[in-house]
């Protein structure tokens, strides 16, 4: 368990009684809830601390360790970016979750300074480099985008602007704005369920919803200690879903239909290091415009398949930074989602991370080839799709067709959900809270994540 895991299993066991008195201050037994948060991945955290936040007596239940080792959130490093600009969902949910890490960043600072910004995300260019029949894509982003850009259209374009050696098919586009890079699942979490055990909110590890059935205006919850196999019910007057690609199994009695809308996909990650002796070999320029590729999205290659993200994500002992690679469009069907965790890459995956990441690398025509590309390790994870790839947030329809205000579902969030963690969160604490947002953005995301869409996708 790392430093900040540990730490966090030790304010969480500490607040546990403190919680416990505060529900019972409030008159409820110790195991009936105002709201259960099902899931501890980023969006169930984020949910449970805009939840507890607004003085909700919030239990938030995770079937992994305290230390998280599987689901969509796992990792340290997922593209934050802010494209798109003016009217564009995803570029809103993005600053707002900035604007969010920042309220968080200042309430743990409020307990034990020390907390930064920078510890969540890593500010960098966002490059998109792609092949030029994809330029209407860019020139449509064009006239919306508020942040700083630079675009390459010709090879020379890119030599002046990023001193880079861009194929002539190809056209190039950076973004530049604080908080554009990356961001750290791993780090938003372990903060997150810092700041629940703050609130006096209990997060509780290695217990499993079993079954979630309404009851009366509430829900039961049967939940299984993973650890002893000890099984007990609880109550609460409030749900959020936050399952992640387990949430067809979750809401199989109450919302059943969610099995459909939802694809669990297995995608799968590979990590390279350059060979040291080259990487040390380099010029400080060189090793400069090496950091400014990353992190990126590289669809030089004009079918869906060939298209890939990468990023940075540590160094190696050595000193080589670590490269990460993937691609959205190499995800596959599962047979078994317990087991999917467990499979290795095959090689033909590990070959085509490796051609990408030469790919990617020959911009800066510095004589790095595929053999100069050590494969550190890889693994599969899951994330689940919609049908249009765009998330739910939503109340789920009740069993008179009506929506359902006690429980609320955050769940499809494929590629996109990391950098907009704390909206979705936000947006689902409202909707259980019956609260709103002015703002026409938040109107819009919620809109579009929203129970109308629900009702619409389901009448298809
Ligand atoms: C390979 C990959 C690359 C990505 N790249 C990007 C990117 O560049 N930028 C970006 O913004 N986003 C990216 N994403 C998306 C982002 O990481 C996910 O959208 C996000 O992490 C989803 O979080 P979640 O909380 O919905 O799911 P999860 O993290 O899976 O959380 C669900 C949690 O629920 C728990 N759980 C499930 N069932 C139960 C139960 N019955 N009882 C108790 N607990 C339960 C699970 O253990 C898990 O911890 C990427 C995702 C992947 C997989």
């Amino acid at each position: 368990m790392s430093l900040t895991r540990a730490k966090l299993a030790l304010a969480a066991a500490a607040v546990a009684s403190l919680s416990l008195l505060a529900a019972c201050q409030q008159g409820r037994a110790g195991d009936d809830y105002d709201v259960v948060v099902i899931g501890g991945g980023l969006m169930g955290s984020s949910a449970a601390w805009h939840l507890a936040k607004a003085g909700e007596n919030v239990l938030l239940l995770e079937k992994q360790a305290a230390e998280y080792t599987q689901g969509s959130s796992l990792g340290e490093a997922r593209i934050a970016r802010s494209l798109g600009g003016a009217g564009n969902i995803w570029s809103y949910m993005h600053n707002r979750t900035v604007a969010g890490v920042e309220e968080l960043i200042a309430f743990l600072n409020g307990y034990e300074p020390g907390h930064s910004m920078n510890d969540v995300y890593t500010t960098s260019p966002v490059s998109y480099v792609r092949h030029h029949s994809q330029a209407s894509w860019i020139e449509n982003i064009r006239h919306n985008q508020v942040d700083r850009y630079e675009y390459a259209k010709t090879p020379e374009e890119a030599e002046a602007l990023f001193n880079l050696k861009m194929p002539p098919d190809t056209i190039m586009w950076r973004e530049y704005k604080a908080h554009s890079g990356t961001i750290n699942p791993e780090t938003l979490i372990a903060y997150l369920h810092k700041a629940l055990a703050l609130l006096g909110a209990d997060a509780q590890y290695r217990n499993q919803v079993d079954e979630l059935s309404r009851d009366g205006g509430g829900y039961s919850l049967l939940v299984t200690n993973t650890e002893t196999g000890e099984s007990r019910r609880l109550r609460a007057d409030k749900v959020v879903s936050a399952a992640g690609p387990y949430t067809g199994r979750l809401l199989s009695n109450t919302a059943p239909y969610f099995d459909s809308l939802i694809n669990p996909q297995r995608v799968f990650l590979a990590f390279f290091a350059i060979e040291p002796d080259v990487y040390h070999s380099w010029a400080e320029a060189d090793k400069q415009r090496f950091r400014e590729l990353y992190p990126a999205i590289n669809s030089t290659n004009p079918t869906r398949q060939g298209s890939f993200f990468t990023m940075l994500e540590g160094r190696t002992p050595q000193g080589s930074p670590v490269i990460k690679i993937g691609g959205h469009f190499q995800r596959s069907d599962i047979s078994d989602l317990d087991s999917v965790w467990q499979e290795a890459l095959a090689e033909a995956e590990i070959q085509w991370s490796r051609e990408s990441t030469a790919r990617h690398l020959s911009l800066l025509d510095l004589e790095i080839g595929e053999q100069d590309l050590n494969y550190l390790s890889g693994y599969s994870c899951v994330y689940s799709l919609t049908a249009t790839e765009v998330p739910y947030v939503t109340h789920v329809r009740g069993g008179l067709g009506e929506p359902d205000p006690n429980l609320v579902v955050i769940a499809g969030l494929s590629g996109v959900g990391a950098k907009g963690a704390l909206a979705y969160g936000l947006i689902a604490a409202n909707l259980l809270l019956g609260k709103d947002d002015p703002h026409p953005m938040y109107q819009k995301a919620k809109t579009a994540f929203g129970y109308q869409r629900l009702v619409s996708d389901l009448s298809h």
